[in-house]
C-alpha cells in the first residue's frame, strides 16, 4: 500500500485537480491520500480569523470567498447532479460549522489557539471531501476518513503538534483492517491530529507533508509519494541557477537538511517518521508523474563529488549578544533561550565564542527577540545588536565532514567570487554546512558553489 501526499500547489483551480483525478482513477486503487487544503484556502481561513476579530460584518465576505473558490472547482470535476446535491449538503453543514467559529471568536474577542487550530483545518476537510467525490463520480470506490475518526494522535501542542506513533499506528492498523480494501480510494486531510483529550491540533503551517509520513509510517507503507507540481529536489534553486539539475537520490538526513535550507519541496519534519520506519520518500511531478522524480532513503548512492545540492534561505538574521567569557559562565544561553521561548521565538541554531552568542533567527521574529532580552536583571552581557541583511547559505552531502578537502573547496570557491564569509557552522550536521553571507553577495556566492560542485 502506498501513501501519497498531494500538496496544495497541486491543486490551483478546477483544471488542476482534474489532471489530479485523472492521476489517482489510474493509479490510486487501495492507495491512501492525505491531502492539502485546495492552493489558498488556509490563508484565507486564517486571515478570517483576523477579520472575524475586526467586525462580525466580515465573517459573511470570509465564508462567501471559501464558497466561491470551492464551487469553481466543484463545477468543473463533478456533474452527476446527485453527488453535487450530496455534496452541496454535507458542505454546507462543514460551512455553517465554521461560520459559528468565526461569530464565537467575534463574540468572545479572542481567538485562543484551539480555536485558531481548529479554524485552520477546514481547508483540508473540505478538499479531501470534494475529491473523494468526484472520484465516486467517476464510479470509483472511495471515501474519506477525518484524522479524529481514524485516530492520529498528537501530542496536542496547538499550531504545532507531533504525533504519537505507538498510539496512531494501533488505531490506523485496526481501521484499515475493517475499512480498507484492494479496490478502495482513500483520503485523509493532511495538517493535522487529534490530542487525546480531543483536542484538534494542527502540525504547523505546511504540515500536511508531516501528516503524510505519518500516515505511512503508522500504516508500514511500501512507499510515501509526495506529488508536487515541480520536479524534485534540484542541486540548486532554479530561479538562481537555471541549468541546475534534479537529484535522483537522497539519504534521509539529505533530505531533512534540504527541507530545512528553504527549498521548499518537503515540510521539515517529515523526515522523522519514516526515516525510523525505513520507507523511501519519493517526489513526483504530477505534470510528468513517469517521470523519476527524487527517491530519499536510507542507502541513497553518494557521488563522487559528496556535494548534492546548494540551497540558501534568506530568512534569517542574528542576534548578537556580547559578553566577555561566555564559553566559562554558566547559565547564559539558558536565560536568553529562556526569554526567547516565552516571546514564543523559535531558535534556528546557535554559535558561540568566547566573546559572542550569536543566535539565528527568522527575520520575522529578530525585533521581538531582541526586546525580549533586554530586561534581564542583572544583565548577563555587555550589548546585543540585530543583523538581517544576510543569507544562510548550505552545501548538502552526506560524507561531506568524513572527506578531506570539501570545505577548503567550498570557502575558496566562495573566496575567489569575492564575497566574505560572515559566520560558519560546520560538523553538527553529518550532511550540511552551513554559513552566513551578505544577502548582496548571495547570488555570486550561489554561482560560484554551483560552478565548482556540478559544472566541473
Ligand atoms: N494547508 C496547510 C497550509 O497551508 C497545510 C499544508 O498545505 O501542508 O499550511
Ligand atoms: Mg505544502
Amino acid at each position: 500500500m502506498k501513501v501519497i501526499k498531494i500538496g496544495g500547489g497541486c491543486l490551483k483551480d478546477g483544471q488542476a485537480a482534474n489532471t489530479i483525478i485523472e492521476l489517482i482513477a489510474t493509479r490510486g486503487k487501495g492507495d491512501i491520500f492525505v491531502l492539502s487544503a485546495f492552493y489558498g484556502v488556509t490563508d484565507i481561513l486564517v486571515s478570517g480569523i483576523e477579520k472575524a476579530l475586526e467586525s462580525e460584518t466580515q465573517i459573511p465576505l470570509v465564508l462567501n470567498s471559501l464558497r466561491t473558490l470551492h464551487n469553481h472547482i466543484i463545477k468543473v470535476l463533478i456533474q452527476n447532479d446527485t453527488l453535487k446535491k450530496q455534496l452541496s449538503r454535507h458542505l454546507s453543514d462543514v460551512y455553517k460549522r465554521l461560520e459559528r467559529y468565526y461569530y464565537g471568536i467575534n463574540f468572545t474577542r479572542e481567538a485562543t489557539p484551539r480555536m485558531q487550530d481548529m479554524i485552520a483545518t477546514f481547508g483540508e476537510r473540505i478538499s479531501a471531501v470534494i475529491l473523494s467525490k468526484a472520484l465516486v463520480a467517476k464510479g470509483l470506490d472511495s471515501s474519506f476518513v477525518l484524522p479524529e475518526d481514524l485516530g492520529i494522535i498528537s501530542d496536542g501542542k496547538f499550531m504545532d503538534a507531533s504525533a504519537l506513533m505507538g498510539k496512531t499506528r494501533k488505531n490506523l492498523a485496526a481501521w484499515m483492517d475493517l475499512h480498507m480494501g484492494p479496490e478502495k480510494i482513500l483520503f485523509v486531510p493532511g495538517f493535522y491530529g487529534v490530542s487525546e483529550n480531543g483536542d484538534i491540533t494542527t502540525f504547523g503551517r505546511g504540515g500536511s507533508d508531516y501528516s503524510a509520513a505519518v500516515v505511512a509510517a503508522a500504516v508500514s507503507a511500501s512507499v510515501l509519494e509526495i506529488w508536487k507540481d515541480t520536479q524534485g529536489f534540484m542541486t540548486a534553486d532554479p530561479d538562481n541557477i537555471p541549468h541546475c539539475k534534479l537529484i535522483p537520490e537522497l539519504t534521509y538526513e539529505e533530505a531533512a537538511e534540504l527541507a530545512y535550507t528553504g527549498a521548499g519541496i518537503l515540510h521539515p519534519r517529515t523526515v522523522e517518521p519514516v526515516k525510523k520506519a525505513g520507507i523511501p520518500i519519493a517526489i513526483k511531478n504530477t505534470y510528468n508523474p513517469d517521470a523519476p522524480g527524487s527517491l530519499i532513503t536510507r542507502n541513497a548512492v553518494t557521488p563522487p563529488t559528496i556535494v548534492k545540492s546548494v540551497s540558501y534561505t534568506i530568512d534569517v538574521a542574528v542576534l548578537k549578544i556580547h559578553a566577555s567569557g561566555v564559553g566559562a559562565r554558566y547559565g547564559i544561553l539558558s536565560q536568553l533561550t529562556e526569554r526567547l521561548a516565552a516571546a514564543g521565538i523559535n531558535i534556528k541554531s546557535v554559535v558561540t565564542s568566547q566573546t559572542c552568542i550569536s543566535l539565528l533567527l527568522s527575520r520575522k521574529d529578530v525585533e521581538k527577540g531582541y526586546q525580549s532580552i533586554q530586561d534581564i536583571k542583572p544583565s548577563p552581557f555587555r550589548k546585543s545588536d540585530v543583523i538581517t541583511d544576510v543569507a544562510l547559505v548550505s552545501i548538502v552531502g552526506e560524507g561531506l565532514h568524513s572527506n578531506q578537502g570539501i570545505a577548503a573547496k567550498c570557502f575558496t570557491a566562495v573566496s575567489n567570487a569575492n564575497v566574505n564569509i560572515e559566520m560558519i557552522s560546520f560538523g553538527t550536521s553529518t550532511a550540511a554546512l552551513y554559513f552566513l553571507v551578505q544577502e548582496r553577495s548571495l547570488d555570486r556566492t550561489l554561482q560560484a558553489l554551483h560552478a565548482i560542485f556540478f559544472d566541473g
